[in-house]
């Protein structure tokens, strides 16, 4: 945008999700989430005093296990915290705030610490000054132990939700709230959560660092991601402006859909353009795109409320539930818990990208696997020919050899029962890892085929973790090291004819899939959002030019150079 008016304020981010979103802002500071002053009924307070008396015990019993452990020092500071949350007059007080003032917990807890905390703060002394972190820490802990979980959080409809990062699932059910915008001030562009927001159609932006602080002040927000720019406070001028940007923006999707009924070149080349999901709710898009089936589903968000809860009916459910939403192969990967995308059961590790992530997880928590095996074969005896598997994060032929092993052993015990599979299910792998883009022919005796996931490759390439906002500018996924490892891959796969299809975020960039079909992969799978602009490019371009110009890409040095080939095109 031009110069901002006064009272307006920009703040700058990268693009995760393309498009435009004019609404109120809301923030969602984690750390004071909770801590709004919310009123009570007179019939809740019991229910709020009981969640004061759980947390309090709750929180001593931690304390309690913690101290065996400890030496004698670390002990004394753990029963001066015991001493205070034992405090007569801190407990009156909070249920006080409860009882008469009919505040919820979370507030009672909050303001009564603070109270105490500015105290200490007014006294000036340098020794009180340490002790307010700690009672911060306590106040903190407490409130936590004595949180309602399942407390709705009441949004306008049309939001632009503003926070640090956020989970995939939080986002699904941020978005049926009818939020219409998401800036992160962490995350990267192929954040989990922004590669959601693309599919569920909400624009994003990325990597804004400042945007909690700045936006805490500000109602209402123009979100521009597709130049990457939040603008808070929007002038009446602005405002305008924006209107009539979205209005063009949705006459153009409709004129791309209407363009996009064909998937060939325009000298005949066929290509297929398929959908990249998670959530349920993502099918809707897939379909009004018209997407030829799921080219990569993503299975983790089966396990974010923790394995124990989630039963392998639950599991059988899902699958159906996409598989008979939707015409056409489906291509459902193992779970790929590591890295971004936790769960209960993930430990922490120094670096979690490079850690027990995806097929290494798998070969250790074999029940696990079995589990995801049997209700993922039982789908496919249910819709033959349509399901294929995908391996996450292998980085050794070893591992897939392994995995290999484990199916077929399920496959059997399922005929043995007498339960209908699908026998002839493919078997294949994420190529994200550059050890099986050097090794792709080596792979390819092992495997029935290839998906190669730039997200990853491009993290791995150049050793650049992808969801850290601070070296954002390294991770660069039009990088010629990135454009080499997929040229490996491909050449090994047409030798060996093993299928090979790319579902990271490049193939979801008009450019990167005009490269990308130049170079002989007419398989792509990304976010059901970007199908027509995708579909509309590569449509309008010959084979013979396409294959000029991936050569032309695979010619650069640097991505600057790319960039300049791309400008020569766009
Ligand atoms: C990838 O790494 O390119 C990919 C598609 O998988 P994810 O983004 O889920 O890691
Ligand atoms: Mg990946």
């Amino acid at each position: 945008m031009s110069n901002p008016k006064p009272g307006e304020k920009v703040i700058k981010g990268l693009t995760g999700s393309e498009g435009i979103a004019i609404g109120p802002v809301l923030v969602v500071d984690e750390k004071r989430k909770r801590i709004q002053p919310r009123k009570i009924k007179a019939d809740a307070i019991y229910v709020h005093l009981q969640r004061f008396a759980k947390a309090k015990a709750a929180f001593l019993k931690e304390l309690d296990e913690l101290t065996l452990n400890l030496d004698k020092k670390t002990a004394e500071i753990l029963e001066t915290q015991k001493h205070i949350i034992s405090d007569r007059e801190i407990e009156k007080k909070i249920n006080s705030v409860i009882e008469v003032e009919l505040y919820d917990v979370e507030y009672a807890i909050y303001g009564t610490f603070n109270e105490f905390i500015e105290r200490l703060r007014e006294s000036g002394s340098e020794l009180f000054q340490q002790r307010i972190v700690d009672l911060e820490n306590l106040r903190d802990r407490l409130i936590l132990l004595a949180c309602d979980n399942d407390r709705e959080l009441e949004i306008e409809k049309g939001t632009i939700l503003v926070l640090q990062d956020i989970s995939p699932t939080d986002l699904v059910t941020y978005h049926e709230k009818g939020i219409k915008g998401l800036v992160m001030d962490k995350g990267g562009v192929t954040s989990h959560a922004a590669i959601i927001a693309q599919s569920l159609n909400i624009p994003c932006i990325v990597s804004t660092k400042v945007g909690v602080r700045h936006a805490s002040n500000s109602r209402k927000a123009v979100l521009d991601a597709s130049s990457g720019e939040l603008i808070l406070n929007p002038s009446r001028a602005v405002l305008t402006e924006f209107k009539k940007k979205i209005r063009d923006l949705n006459k153009a999707q409709k004129a791309f859909i209407k363009a996009g009924e064909r998937s060939e070149t325009k000298d005949g080349f066929p290509f297929h353009l398929r959908a990249n999901i998670e959530f349920q709710q993502e099918l809707i898009l897939a379909n009004e795109f018209k997407a030829e089936g799921i080219g990569l589903l993503r299975t983790e968000a089966l396990l974010f409320g923790g394995m124990s809860k989630r039963s392998e009916i639950e599991q059988d459910k899902y699958y159906d539930s996409i598989l008979s939403g939707m015409s056409g192969p489906v291509t459902i990967r193992l779970f790929d818990v590591g890295g971004d995308k936790l769960h209960s059961q993930t430990p922490d590790e120094n670096n979690p990208f490079l850690g027990w992530r995806g097929v290494r997880m798998l070969l250790d928590e074999k029940a696990m696997l079995i589990s995801q095996f049997r209700s993922i074969l039982r789908c496919a005896g249910k819709y033959p020919g349509r399901i294929r598997i995908l391996v996450p994060m292998v980085a050794l032929v070893e591992e897939v050899v392994q995995v290999r092993k484990v199916m077929e052993e399920v496959q059997k015990a399922l005929m043995d029962a007498g339960i209908p599979i699908d026998e002839s299910v493919p078997l294949g792998i994420m190529v994200e890892v550059p050890s099986v883009a050097l090794l792709a022919d080596k792979f390819a005796k092992e495997v029935d085929f290839f998906s190669i996931g730039t997200n990853d490759l491009t993290q791995y390439a150049l050793a650049v973790d992808r969801g850290n906002e601070r070296i954002c500018s390294l991770y660069q996924q039009h990088h010629p090291s990135v454009w080499q490892l997929i040229k490996a891959t491909v050449k090994a796969a047409n030798e060996n004819a093993v299928p090979v299809s790319v579902c990271g975020e490049l193939a979801g960039n008009k450019l990167g899939a005009l490269c990308l079909l130049g170079m002989g992969v007419n398989d792509l799978s990304i976010s059901p959002a970007s199908i027509p602009k995708v579909k509309e490019v590569l449509t309008s371009r010959s084979m013979l030019e396409l294959r000029d110009f991936s050569e032309k890409v695979l010619d650069c040095s640097t991505t600057e150079q790319v960039h300049e080939v791309y400008g020569s095109w766009d």
